[in-house]
C-alpha cells in the first residue's frame, strides 16, 4: 500500500537549521584555494580581506568546521520566508503516467523570487556588523542584485549593483525593483570603471556579460573607503550559506519517511546546486548513503561537460584572484541565452572538485527544450519557473519519461531555484516560435581556452 504523501512539506520555524553545513568538511580533497594572480601563492583570509568582509573571507577558507552557525539576525530573517516548502509534484507525475515521485524544493517564494535572498542576507549581516558603508557587487538576470538590495535595505548598507548591460536593458523592471530597495543600478561594462572602459574598448557594443560586471564592481569595491565586493554564487562562502536548502530538503524527506535517488539542480555559478546536495553529498562522501547527482547546464554554456579543469579567472578584467574550476575561458563570451543566471564562464571550485572526483554528473540542455519543460510544468504545477530553474524540470522530467519505460518508482528531487515573472519577454519569444538555440563552436570554445594563464608551476 502507497502511504499518504501531502503535496507540501512544511517544516515549522523551530525546524530551520541552526547551523550551515559546510560539505568541505567531508572532502577527501579539498577544493583547490583561490590563488593570487600575480605571485600563484595560495590566498589565506587576510590576503582576501581587501576584497571581501572579514567573517566571509574565514568561511571562504574554512575547509574544516562541518557546521557554522548561523547568527539569530540571520534566523531571524529567514523566518520571514522559511522554511520553504518540498513540494510533491503529483500533477506534473500524472500528465507524465511515470511511477516515479517528483519533489521539487522551491526557493521563490520571497520577494526576491530566488534562492540568491538565502546569501545575500548573511553577506549583508557580516558587512554590516564590519561597519561598512556598503557593498558592490554584479547582477546577470537581476535576481541576485534584487536579493542583494532587499538583504541591505534590511540592514541599512549602501548597494551599488554593476548589471550586465543585455539585462539591464532586456529587463527594465528588475532594476527598478532594485532601485526601490535603494540600490544604485549601472549597465556593465559602463565608463565609470577603467576596467569597464578597457572592455568597451576591446569590445564596443558588448552587451556584457558577469566577468564584465564583476571586474568592475571589484574595481569599484576596492576604490572606495568602507566598501567590500559581495558575490552571489561560485565562492564556497556563497554554497556555505545555500547549504540551507539541502539541510531543509533533507530534513522534509526524512519527514515523510522518503529517501531520494536522484537529485537535480540547474548550475550556473553552482551555488543552488552545491546548497542543494550538500547534507545528501556529505553522506555519500562518508559512505553512509548513495544518491545520483545531477547538474543542469546550459547547452550554450557548457562549463563541466566542454570546460578545462584548471586555475582561471572569475572575472573578464583579471582583477579577480584564480580559482581552479571547470572553466571556458574567462573571456569566452557566452551568448545571450535568457537564462541569464546561467552564463558564467566557471563553475564552483567546490562542486568542481566533486565532479572531478567522479561524485557527480553532469548534462547540457538546450534553452527550447527547457522553456518547453518550463511550460508544461506551469500548466499543471501553477508555478511560472524561471528559465534558470528551467534546465533542472527539463532533466526532471526527462527522468521521470525514464522510470515510465522500466517502471521504477524512483523518487525525483529538484531545486525549483526562482520564479520568472521578470523574464516573459524570454517566453513571449518561445511563446512566438522566435527563440533559437545557441551551441559554441569548436572555435568559440579555443578561443575562450586560449585566454587562460598559464599556471603550470602551481602544486595543487
Ligand atoms: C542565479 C540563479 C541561478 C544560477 O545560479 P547558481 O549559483 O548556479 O545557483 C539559478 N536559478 C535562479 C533562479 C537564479 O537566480
Amino acid at each position: 500500500m502507497s502511504k499518504e504523501i501531502p503535496y507540501k512539506v512544511y517544516l515549522t520555524e523551530n525546524e530551520i537549521p541552526e547551523a550551515w553545513y559546510n560539505v568541505r568538511a567531508d572532502m577527501k580533497t579539498k577544493p583547490a584555494p583561490l590563488i593570487n594572480p600575480g605571485t600563484h601563492e595560495a590566498m589565506g583570509a587576510s590576503d582576501l580581506e581587501p576584497v571581501f568582509c572579514a567573517e566571509l573571507c574565514k568561511q571562504e577558507v574554512n575547509d574544516d568546521d562541518r557546521y557554522i552557525e548561523i547568527p539569530e539576525e540571520i534566523r531571524n530573517f529567514y523566518k520571514m520566508y522559511r522554511p520553504s516548502p518540498l513540494v510533491r509534484a503529483f500533477c506534473l507525475e500524472k500528465k507524465l503516467d511515470t511511477p516515479a515521485h517528483i519533489y521539487y524544493k522551491f526557493e521563490g517564494n520571497n520577494t526576491s523570487g530566488s534562492h540568491k535572498l538565502n546569501s545575500a542576507i548573511a553577506q549583508a549581516y557580516y558587512a554590516k556588523k564590519q561597519g561598512l558603508k556598503g557593498v558592490t557587487t554584479e547582477t546577470g538576470a537581476g535576481q541576485w542584485g534584487t536579493a542583494l538590495s532587499m538583504s541591505c535595505a534590511y540592514f541599512d548598507l549602501d548597494c551599488k549593483v554593476y548589471m550586465v548591460k543585455v539585462s539591464y536593458e532586456q529587463k527594465p523592471f528588475r532594476r527598478e525593483v532594485m532601485r526601490t530597495y535603494g540600490a544604485s543600478v549601472t549597465a556593465s561594462p559602463s565608463m565609470e570603471t577603467e576596467v569597464g572602459r578597457k572592455i568597451n574598448e576591446e569590445f564596443p557594443g558588448t552587451g556584457g556579460s558577469l566577468g564584465c560586471a564583476i571586474s568592475e564592481a571589484v574595481e569599484v569595491a576596492t576604490h572606495s573607503e568602507g566598501y567590500r565586493y559581495v558575490l552571489g554564487s561560485v565562492l564556497n562562502q556563497v554554497l556555505l550559506h545555500q547549504s540551507i536548502i539541502g539541510l531543509e530538503t533533507k530534513a522534509a524527506l526524512d519527514k515523510i519517511g522518503e529517501k531520494a535517488d536522484i537529485i537535480i539542480g540547474c548550475a550556473g555559478g553552482g551555488s543552488n546546486l552545491g546548497g542543494l546536495i550538500a547534507p545528501f553529498m556529505g553522506e555519500k562522501l562518508r559512505g553512509e548513503a548513495d544518491y545520483r547527482i545531477v547538474a543542469v547546464e546550459p547547452a550554450s554554456c557548457p562549463s563541466f561537460t566542454k570546460g578545462k579543469f584548471v586555475y582561471d579567472f572569475c572575472d573578464t578584467g583579471h582583477v579577480t584572484p584564480l580559482a581552479k574550476m571547470y572553466t571556458l575561458g574567462s573571456e569566452f563570451m557566452p551568448s545571450p541565452i535568457h537564462a541569464g543566471g546561467l552564463r558564467f564562464h566557471g563553475m564552483s571550485t567546490i562542486l568542481s572538485q566533486l565532479y572531478h572526483d567522479g561524485y557527480m554528473e553532469a548534462v547540457t540542455a538546450k534553452q527550447t527544450e527547457c522553456f518547453a519543460a518550463a511550460e508544461e510544468f506551469a500548466r499543471v504545477e501553477g508555478i511560472l519557473p524561471a528559465p534558470e530553474s528551467s534546465h533542472a524540470i527539463r532533466v526532471a522530467i526527462d527522468e521521470a519519461l525514464k522510470c515510465k519505460e522500466t517502471g521504477e518508482a524512483k523518487n525525483i528531487v529538484f531545486g525549483l531555484t526562482g520564479t520568472g515573472y521578470f523574464d516573459l519577454v524570454a517566453y513571449q519569444q518561445f511563446n512566438d516560435g522566435k527563440m533559437q538555440d545557441f551551441l559554441p563552436t569548436e572555435e568559440d570554445l579555443q578561443a575562450g581556452f586560449s585566454h587562460i594563464p598559464d599556471t603550470s608551476d602551481v602544486k595543487f
